[in-house]
């Protein structure tokens, strides 16, 4: 099997995995239980939140767990606006991930303004055009770090300086779900107020997700209950799940440099031989994160792509898996031709991708596709 399809999901590493059991077999218990199993599962979670707080050069207190990604883009977008008072405009992009575009439709529902800013030929957006959107009563700019279809790499912290210089409340949330330990990410230089990760992108079991929230950035709880997460997201913590990701995140702190070496070579070489063969068009914006590739094999329709290269063991997706059949508003958004969306699709690598599965890959589509 070659899988080529991890901006969907990644395979759990056997440490995670091993986290997992751990937390689900031995120390068993719920962290605000009193007794010793309580407090053992207590200390894991808060070993845990420093791991993942390391990995993102912040303090373990502006971290909370959440249950993926998508309720971190909800809880950080739904949560500024429950107290934006009397700023009601909200900036965000055409081709952000359905959790934050969906949150942006109910926003106007409720009678918010938004701004949905268009990426600029070169496959990202221009810094300048989100700081034109923003005024003065603009709540938040949410910009996506890595785009999940076509990897475009957004320059957060260009985005974010130059919306502080027009605004300097506006907060900056970016959804980096595909960015989390695929491109180094510092909080104390990447300009982001608020940032969303995920789990299951990062060889974490899926169910667990995480928002870093700059220390002195309010949010309102979106979940209420037992007051877990000081009091910001309430819920019985996943610890089994908890434990997984902080194992997957120490894990690929470690070789984040040498990966991201690495997948940019195979993703290069990938794109190079692409590139050559007849009826085969490669979507490569000018800034990419390299673990993310859109091709579009014109003589057949996406979804064909994907069958064919099924037969011979090769997993990769039709667009983004969330989108299921539907035409992608990613490439919508890039005024791509139709004919180029109808067979477009996705190939997504991760460190444990070889070079003799590119290559492999690279035959089947000579034989098979072009
Ligand atoms: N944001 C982006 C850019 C994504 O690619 C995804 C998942 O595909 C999400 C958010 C949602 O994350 P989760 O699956 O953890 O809810």
């Amino acid at each position: 099997m070659i899988y080529f399809d991890n901006a969907a999901t990644t395979k759990v590493i056997p440490e995670a995995a091993a986290a997992a059991t751990a937390a689900m077999c031995e120390d068993f218990g719920n962290p605000s239980s009193l007794h010793g199993l309580g407090i053992s599962a207590e200390n894991m979670l808060s070993s845990a939140r420093a791991d993942i707080a390391e990995a993102l050069s912040c303090t373990p207190r502006e971290i909370t767990f959440t249950s993926c990604g998508t309720e971190s883009n909800n809880l950080a977008i739904f949560g500024a606006a429950a107290r934006s008072g009397k700023r009601r405009h909200f900036v965000t992009t055409a081709y952000e991930h359905p959790s934050v575009l969906s949150t942006a439709k109910k926003l106007e529902a409720d009678g918010f303004e938004v701004t949905y800013i268009s990426p600029r030929d070169n496959g990202t957006i221009f810094p300048g055009d989100v700081a034109a959107a923003v005024r003065d009563d603009t709540f938040m700019v949410s910009v996506m770090s890595v785009n999940n279809e076509i990897g475009a790499l957004m320059n957060i912290p260009a985005i974010s300086n130059a919306v502080k210089l027009k605004n300097r409340d506006t907060l900056i949330h970016t959804d980096a779900v595909q960015a989390f330990l695929k491109i180094p990410i510092n909080t104390k230089k990447y300009g982001a107020d608020i940032i969303s990760i995920s789990g299951h992108k990062i060889h974490a079991p899926k169910g667990i997700g995480a928002i870093y929230i700059k220390q002195g950035v309010g949010l309102t709880p979106q979940l209420l209950g037992g007051g877990q997460e000081r009091g910001l997201r309430s819920g019985t913590e996943p610890t089994a799940q908890i434990a997984a990701f902080a194992a997957a995140v120490r894990a690929g702190t470690k070789t984040l440099d040498d990966d991201r070496r690495r997948i940019s070579d195979l993703s290069e070489k990938l794109q190079q031989e692409l590139e050559t063969l007849p009826n085969v068009h490669v979507l490569a914006p000018d800034s990419r994160a390299p673990h993310i590739l859109n091709v579009s094999f014109t003589k057949y329709p996406s979804e064909v792509v994907m069958r064919i290269l099924e037969e011979d063991g090769i997993y990769i997706s039709a667009g983004s898996a969330c989108s299921r059949g539907k035409k992608s508003h990613v490439l919508r958004a890039l005024n791509v031709p139709e004919r180029l969306i109808g067979s477009a699709v996705r190939i997504s690598l991760s460190r444990f991708s070889t070079e003799e599965e590119v290559s492999e890959f690279i035959s089947v589509a000579k034989a098979k596709l072009v």
